[in-house]
């Protein structure tokens, strides 16, 4: 059996990229590979709803226990038509978080808005709480209030980009150059090391 790279993880029969971000709107940005090109990734994790799901589980967004109900419960049209949208909301959220000029604003607005507007406070043994609807949509629109709460705080203004591979990162101390340096930072090193030797 062949070990994976030191960044992935094999969760529940899925390979899936460790947290970097440090934000998990950002690792959510980051669950596909190369944003320095806009055609398609190379490597795509998100290859299913159930991935997404996963993921979710994975990065602590959501229990096991709601996503195997998730899994369960999914309708497969629906569960395709959520993951579509899913994936069109991370390339429009990218461009929104790095500034990029084009159209994404407004549909990322529009899918905040509508995320939020379907939270309820709940309460439970004096515990009170925002939540979602249990349903196909869950975990897309609770990433949606997520970036919404992003993009309106504090840490907004410390998203920073990997200038390897376009991966998204929060660096608040101002420290950080890559997304991870076992990826990106080692490889410049090794390139910069090169260059010296020839
Ligand atoms: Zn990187």
């Amino acid at each position: 059996m062949n070990a994976l790279p030191s960044h992935l993880e094999l969760v529940r029969g899925v390979v899936l990229p460790k947290p970097v971000g440090a934000h998990p709107v950002l690792d959510f940005v980051n669950t596909r590979s190369e944003w320095t090109s806009r055609a398609s990734a190379r490597t795509e994790w998100l290859t299913s709803y159930e991935a997404f799901l996963i993921w979710n589980a994975y990065v602590g967004l959501q229990s096991s226990a709601l996503t195997d109900r998730l899994i369960e419960q999914a309708d497969p049209v629906e569960a395709a038509r959520s993951l579509r949208t899913t994936l069109d909301f991370r390339s429009d959220l990218y461009d929104v978080l790095t500034g990029a000029a084009g159209n994404a604003f407004e549909p990322v607005a529009r899918l905040v808005e509508k995320a939020s507007g379907r939270l309820r406070l709940v309460r439970s043994d004096n515990k009170i709480t925002w939540e979602l609807p249990e349903d196909v949509v869950l975990p897309l629109h609770h990433l949606a209030v997520l970036a919404g709460e992003l993009l309106t705080g504090a840490s907004r203004e410390y998203v920073r980009t990997c200038p390897s591979c376009g991966w998204l990162f929060l660096n608040p101390r101002g420290r950080r150059r890559w997304c991870s340096m076992a990826t990106c930072g080692n490889r410049a090193k090794a390139r910069a090391h090169a260059a010296r030797v020839r």
